[in-house]
């Protein structure tokens, strides 16, 4: 699987459109808004910058897309009345893999920027350039020292790559809790190598002094047991595997699937953030989300149960890859079942996934 290729989430604005199922990103973002004001105003009254290069890595496309722009800016403008300096310049860098859905966005910034201007600061706000920048986060997106402030929410779980020898990964299909130790040995390796590099190519690109707040789910020790954000794929993988003994699906197609996602541990981040030298590692925060938040709270919706909702989500997630591996054809059926495993499975249980949010500096040159 090529990733950088095949990873996107679903575009559009249809009812399996990422822009309509992503409740629980929204909820995430929402949540780690004081670490962000707290970089960004720090890093404000430090430097007194005239104006401002902010990139969003792993931007996808969607009302989140612009969320966290939107709250960025009006800090800094806050901060700039309270201290009665004049308005910013901005500089948006919306980052995503080059499959996104970034004519969706463009569509809306016309809009955005209206409301940014009008409504959220009452006007007299500096000029906002908002640009797309198509490529992968684990290589260079910019020039030296071109950035102040860089964000990612729900990005850096992905890796770049399925680590290769993993087809012993029976019966699942990614990290899971019952996978061998090879299988979590090669996953690990992947996300060391890709995060690594993500830090090297973000410090050559951030100002000294530079923020940077990111936030991912993860587990919550290094024990691969401790690894609650799999309950979703591994009720995908039971979905698909009980296609598999219908003979609908042929059992080496499921064996040669995997999810390229990584859910760190706290001390393995602060391990790559340590080996890799260039950032100080501010404030690490642990938080958990209850999986029904993308429910949300439509009761108008005949088809809300939480299994339904579920579905939605990570078909808006995971869509595109299935289809790129098992072809189109048997996607609805997929979903159809897995909505039936979902409602059943957590109206027994009340799955959780575990987040980490991040704020560096970065220090060296
Ligand atoms: N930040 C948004 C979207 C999160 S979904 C939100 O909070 O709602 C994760 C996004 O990261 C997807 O759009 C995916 O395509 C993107 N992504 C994953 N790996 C990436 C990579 N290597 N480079 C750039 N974007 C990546």
């Amino acid at each position: 699987m090529d990733v950088a290729s095949v990873l996107r989430m679903n575009g559009g604005t249809g009812d399996a459109s990422y822009a309509n199922n992503s409740l629980l990103q929204q909820k995430v973002l929402s949540r780690t808004k004081p670490i962000r004001d707290e970089a960004i105003r720090s890093f404000y009254k430090e430097k007194l910058p005239k104006s401002l290069a902010i990139a969003d890595l792993g931007c996808s496309s969607g009302p989140n897309t612009l969320f966290m722009t939107c709250e960025l800016i009006e800090t800094v403008e806050m901060l700039c009345r309270e201290l009665s300096h004049e308005s910013l310049e901005y500089i948006i860098f919306l980052n995503d893999l080059p499959g996104n859905d970034f004519n969706n966005i463009f569509k809306t910034l016309d809009c955005f920027k209206q409301k940014l201007s009008s409504h959220v600061l009452g006007g007299g706000i500096g000029q906002c350039y908002i640009t797309g920048l198509p490529a992968s986060f684990y290589g260079r997106i910019l020039p030296d020292n071109s950035l102040h402030f860089v964000h990612s929410s729900y990005g850096l779980h992905w890796i770049s790559q399925v680590p290769k020898g993993v087809e012993n990964n029976k019966g699942n299909i990614c990290m899971g809790r019952t996978s061998p130790y090879n299988v979590h040995k090669a996953y690990y390796n992947q996300f060391q190598r890709d995060f690594s590099l993500f830090l090297k190519c973000r410090a050559r690109e951030l100002v000294e002094g530079g923020r940077m707040v990111l936030t991912l789910q993860g587990r919550r020790s290094n024990a691969p047991s401790s690894n609650v954000c799999c309950y979703a794929w591994e009720l995908l993988a039971q979905a698909l595997n009980g296609m598999v003994l219908e003979g609908i699906i042929k059992e080496d197609q499921i064996d040669s699937f995997n999810i390229p996602m990584y859910h760190p541990s706290p001390s393995e981040l602060e391990l790559e953030i340590e080996k890799e030298g260039s950032f100080t590692l501010n404030h690490l925060e642990v938080f958990e989300v209850s999986l029904k938040a993308a429910c949300g709270e439509d009761k108008l919706d005949i088809n809300n149960s939480d299994g339904y909702k579920v579905a939605q989500l990570v078909r808006a997630v995971a869509e595109p890859l299935l289809v790129s591996h098992f072809g189109e054809a048997i996607i609805d059926e997929v979903f159809h079942r897995y909505q039936h495993v979902l409602a059943d499975r957590m109206s027994k249980e009340k799955p959780i996934l575990l987040n980490f949010a991040i704020s560096l500096t970065k220090t060296t040159t």
